[in-house]
C-alpha cells in the first residue's frame, strides 16, 4: 500500500501558487512550476525535504524562472511538456498526452492541456485524487489564450472535467474574486455560482486561499467549463479579456 502523498502549498510573486508533492516512502520532493526560486528552496529546508524534480506545466517564466536558480542548491530532474522543450530552461525530460511516469510508487499522468499556450500540460495524481492544471482551468475561470484558440481550450477543460468529480484541481493563480465577478454576469441566475462566491470572497478576508477546487465545483460555477460550444467559450473568454 503506497503511503500518501504530502501536498504543500503556498503563495509565491503576486498571486501565483507554489506547490511541492512530497513522497514519505522514497524521500522524493517535486516542485509543480518555480514561480520563486527562494521561496521554494526554504520551504524544503524548512520541511527538511530535499527536491528531486521539477514538473513544469508550462514556459511562461512565473512557472519556469525558478528553474536554473533551484540547479544550483539541488539535483534535480525537469520534466516538462515536449513541445516546449527549447522554451523551457533546463528540461531534461519530455512528456506527452498520455504519457505516465512514476513518482515512488504513485503514478502520475499527463494530460496535454493546450489554450493558454500550445504545449501547457496537467500533471494527474490519481492515487492523490488531486492534478496540477497551471494556467488551464482557475476557480470559476479559464487561462487567457495566449497561444491556443478556443477549441483547444473547449477540449482542454473538457479532458480536467471528464476526471473524477472528486478531484481537486490545483490551479496556480489566485485569481478566484475577478473571475466570480465576471462569472456572476455570464450566469446572473446561477445560485451555486452566487452561494460560492460568497464563501471565497470571506476565505478571502481571511486570508485563506480559494485553491484548490474540484471539478463538481466547477461543473457547477465555472462559465468557460458550462460553455456549449467552442464558439461560446471564446466570446466568454473575449469578454473577460476587456472585463
Ligand atoms: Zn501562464
Amino acid at each position: 500500500m503506497a503511503q500518501d502523498l504530502i501536498i504543500d502549498m503556498f503563495p509565491c510573486l503576486q498571486d501565483n501558487y507554489g506547490f511541492l508533492i512530497h513522497n514519505p516512502a522514497t524521500g522524493s520532493t517535486a516542485t509543480v512550476d518555480t514561480p520563486e526560486a527562494e521561496k521554494i528552496a526554504a520551504r524544503c529546508r524548512a520541511r527538511g525535504w530535499t527536491l528531486t524534480h521539477i514538473w513544469n506545466t508550462h514556459h511562461h517564466w512565473d512557472h519556469t524562472g525558478g528553474n536554473i536558480p533551484l540547479l544550483s542548491e539541488f539535483d534535480v530532474d525537469i520534466i516538462g511538456p515536449e513541445r516546449d522543450k527549447k522554451r523551457i530552461p533546463g528540461m531534461t525530460q519530455g512528456v506527452e498526452e498520455g504519457d505516465r511516469f512514476y513518482f515512488g510508487d504513485h503514478v502520475v499522468e499527463v494530460i496535454e492541456t493546450p489554450g493558454h499556450t500550445i504545449g501547457h500540460i496537467a500533471f494527474y495524481i490519481p492515487s492523490a485524487g488531486a492534478a496540477f492544471v497551471g494556467d488551464t482551468i482557475f476557480v470559476a475561470g479559464c487561462g487567457r489564450l495566449f497561444e491556443g484558440s478556443p477549441e483547444d481550450m473547449f477540449g482542454s477543460l473538457a479532458k480536467l472535467v471528464g476526471l473524477p468529480d472528486d478531484t481537486k484541481l490545483y490551479c496556480a493563480h489566485e485569481y478566484t474574486l475577478s473571475n466570480g465577478y465576471f462569472a456572476v454576469t455570464v450566469e446572473p441566475e446561477n445560485s451555486d455560482l452566487a452561494d460560492y462566491m460568497a464563501k471565497a470572497r470571506k476565505l478571502r478576508e481571511d486570508g485563506q486561499p480559494t485553491v484548490p477546487t474540484t471539478v463538481a465545483q466547477e461543473k457547477k460555477i465555472n462559465p468557460f467549463v458550462r460553455a456549449v460550444s467552442a464558439e461560446e467559450l471564446g466570446k466568454r473568454r473575449a469578454a473577460k479579456d476587456n472585463f
